[in-house]
């Protein structure tokens, strides 16, 4: 029996089990992949108040061995389902708590377009940091228009030859100090109002088709393509004990708690205005302290 079962380790949800160690819980987080989630492939954290600058891997590096270092059991295994009355199944197990924070995060957005998936790892990716060092001299595409696009544009423009930066729209929604930091990047070829229509290659990507709101076509040859165009959240498992928005997100009474009793969301899985590093953490720390008063 544990206190409390937290699912996800990304900064939400290592911020829960940071809290709840330090209150003497007995925690245990539950992780389907690697530690860190989305902010693991963010090349620089500037905006997080009192850190200057530090990769997004380094803080997450940090945070999980804070974690562990202060007792937290923390096992790689997929959930499948949470109940009422707080079991919780794995793919390998079953464990019981009594509360349960949820802090799944989102995962990358698909294109949905034909061969994407084949080519993933054959020219496609969707995290920079991990994958930007295969395209020295190369030419390479950055779909999207966030931070994150204009992050990985800056990123590969000092390894790749060329960066196509393309975007559906005029306006980029990520913030105007790192567009201007691309629009100085000489070889940062910016297209836009235009979206990626096909994709085409032998073994290995080789070409993208793209089209502008004209409906005028055009091919660019490429040698890789980092596809930036935000995240979703993947919460049909826990449906039966949270209710989800039309875009997938947990609704939250009060931004914590579910409409089920004992079981608290963080992070970027729930319903929220602003999806940051910053969010995330203090969402942690909120569900954990909320689990712990509650608990008592
Ligand atoms: P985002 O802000 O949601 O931006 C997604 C971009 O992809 C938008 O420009 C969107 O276009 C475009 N897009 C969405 N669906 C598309 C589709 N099907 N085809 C083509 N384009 C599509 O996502 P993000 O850039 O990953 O950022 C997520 C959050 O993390 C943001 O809050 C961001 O500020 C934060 N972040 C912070 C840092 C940092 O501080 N170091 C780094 C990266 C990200 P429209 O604009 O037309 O909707």
């Amino acid at each position: 029996m544990y206190d409390v079962i937290v699912i996800g380790a990304g900064p939400a949800g290592l911020t829960s089990a940071l809290y709840l160690r330090r209150a003497n819980k007995k925690v245990l987080v539950l992780e389907a992949k690697t530690y860190g989630g989305q902010i693991v492939k963010a090349n620089k954290v500037e905006n997080y108040p009192g850190i200057i600058s530090i990769s997004g891997y380094d803080f997450a590096k940090n945070l999980y061995e804070q974690v562990k270092n202060l007792g937290a059991e923390i096992k790689f295994e997929t959930v499948l389902k949470v109940t009422e009355d707080k079991k919780v199944i794995t793919s390998q197990n079953q464990y019981q708590a009594k509360a349960i924070i949820i802090a799944t995060g989102s995962e990358n957005r698909k294109l949905n377009i034909e061969n994407e998936e084949d080519f993933v790892g054959k020219g496609i990716s969707y995290c920079s940091n991990c994958d930007g060092h295969f395209y020295q001299d190369k030419i390479v595409a950055v779909n999207g228009g966030g931070n994150t696009a204009l992050d990985d544009a800056l990123y590969l423009a000092d390894i790749a030859k060329t960066v196509y930066l393309i975007h559906r729209r005029e306006e980029f929604r990520g913030e105007d100090k790192r567009l201007a930091e691309v629009k100085n990047k000489p070889n940062i070829k910016i297209i836009l109002n235009s979206t990626i229509v096909s994709l085409k290659g032998q073994d290995c990507l080789e070409e993208i088709i793209i089209k502008d709101n004209q409906d005028n076509k055009q091919t660019l040859k490429v040698d890789g393509l980092f596809i930036a165009i935000g995240q979703e959240p993947k919460n049909e498992i826990f449906s039966n004990v949270v209710d989800l928005n039309e875009k997938g997100y947990i609704k939250t009474t009060d931004g914590v708690h579910s409409k089920t009793e004992g079981i608290y969301i963080a992070g970027d899985t729930r319903e929220k205005y602003l999806r940051q590093l910053t969010t995330a953490v203090s969402d942690g720390s909120i569900a954990a302290t909320m689990a712990i008063k509650e608990m008592n």
